[in-house]
């Protein structure tokens, strides 16, 4: 079947060629034929050198290689330099088939050649197969597009997902995976190095009261408050904060030791208090509160468990409940 609807520019000095070569194209059903008599003619119905990039959308060039002016050589070139035309085939169509002006041509960028004078069969099955050969590659390029359209967006949404499953819901901060994968790395990190971590534990106090009294939405609006104030005690670009549990926060402060651990842990309280939540069901004060255990432990090189210093964060944050709350307990060693 004869590819119709193609675009074809014929460009030849001779007008007798160009005719000729138009018949027979026409002959055979193709119908978007553009003619130039020089390669200069020839830019500007490519719009080679259009100032807005307004480019012919063609399919396939013929050009001829000896005309006055510029040659077909150099104009070949020329709209190869172009990137809008890399994939649209050239052909010379010439008489001369010198080695080394076809090897010319082929630098140029050329993907080929057809002999003048044509013989009608062959030269419109070497268009046909030009035409084949640029339809198949605008599919592929169309395809490749598509494909990489699609693949951004599966990165896209694969990097959301990804963010998500490593967020709270509620509060935005890290969640308890997060928590876990980091601290794991936060404690073989300072295992190798020999290196202070602390960790903080963080309960609010009289929260279920709290609850009770306000609601379970303004409990929501207060965990999102606490928790987005711890976040901005933290100073250290290393050091994180997760939402640990139902109203427990946890804290890690990489290469830290008990005391500035403690300085750490004071802040937060400080910074809570600023928030002056009310909370007219705790015990302990007027205003929304916090317990806190903190521990800090230079891993042993033989020490497996990272659990340690975890549970005895859990121990400083039982006792300071037990001490009365709105506290910091520190461990340490
Ligand atoms: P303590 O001072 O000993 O920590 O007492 P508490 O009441 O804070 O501790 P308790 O463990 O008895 O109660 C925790 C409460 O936190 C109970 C639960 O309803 C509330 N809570 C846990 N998660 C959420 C949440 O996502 N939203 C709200 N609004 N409340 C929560
Ligand atoms: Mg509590
Ligand atoms: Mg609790």
């Amino acid at each position: 079947m004869v590819e119709k609807l193609k675009s074809i520019l014929v460009v030849d000095d001779s007008q007798a060629i160009l005719d000729l070569l138009g018949s027979i194209l026409e002959g055979e059903g193709y119908r978007d034929i553009l003619f130039a008599t020089s390669a200069e003619d020839a830019f500007k119905i490519l719009g080679l050198n259009s100032r807005d990039k307004n480019y012919l959308d063609v399919d396939i060039i013929l050009m001829d290689i000896v005309m006055p002016g510029m040659d077909g050589i150099e104009a070949c070139r020329c709209i190869k330099a172009q990137e809008y035309f890399k994939d649209v085939p050239i052909v010379m169509v010439t008489k001369r088939t010198e080695m080394d002006v076809l090897q010319k041509a082929f630098d140029a960028g050329a993907i080929d050649y057809i002999v003048k004078p044509a013989n009608e069969a062959e030269f419109l099955s070497r268009v046909r197969s030009f035409l084949k050969l640029k339809h198949a590659m605008d599919e592929r390029k169309m395809r490749e597009e598509e494909l990489l359209k699609v693949t951004n967006k599966l990165k896209q949404a694969n990097e959301n997902l990804q963010r998500l499953s490593y967020l709270d819901g509620l509060t935005g901060i890290g969640n308890r995976r997060y928590f876990d994968e980091l601290y794991d790395k936060e404690w073989r990190q300072a295992r190798r190095a020999s290196v202070n971590i602390s960790l903080l534990m963080i309960d609010i106090d009289y929260f279920k009261a709290f609850n009770d009294l306000y609601g379970h939405q303004s409990g929501d609006d207060c965990l999102r408050d606490v928790a987005q104030s711890i976040s901005d005690s933290l100073r250290r670009p290393v050091d994180f904060v997760a939402r640990y549990g139902g109203e427990e926060f946890a804290v890690i402060l990489p290469q830290t030791d008990i005391m500035g651990a403690e300085v750490v842990a004071a802040n937060i309280i400080k910074d809570i208090s600023v928030l002056a939540i009310t909370h007219g069901g705790s015990m302990v004060n007027n205003l929304v509160t916090v317990s806190i255990g903190a521990a800090s432990i230079v891993p042993h090189r033989d020490e497996d468990s990272s659990r340690l210093l975890v549970r005895l964060a859990d121990e400083a944050l039982y006792k300071a409940k037990n001490d009365g709350r709105n506290r910091i307990v520190v461990v340490g060693r």
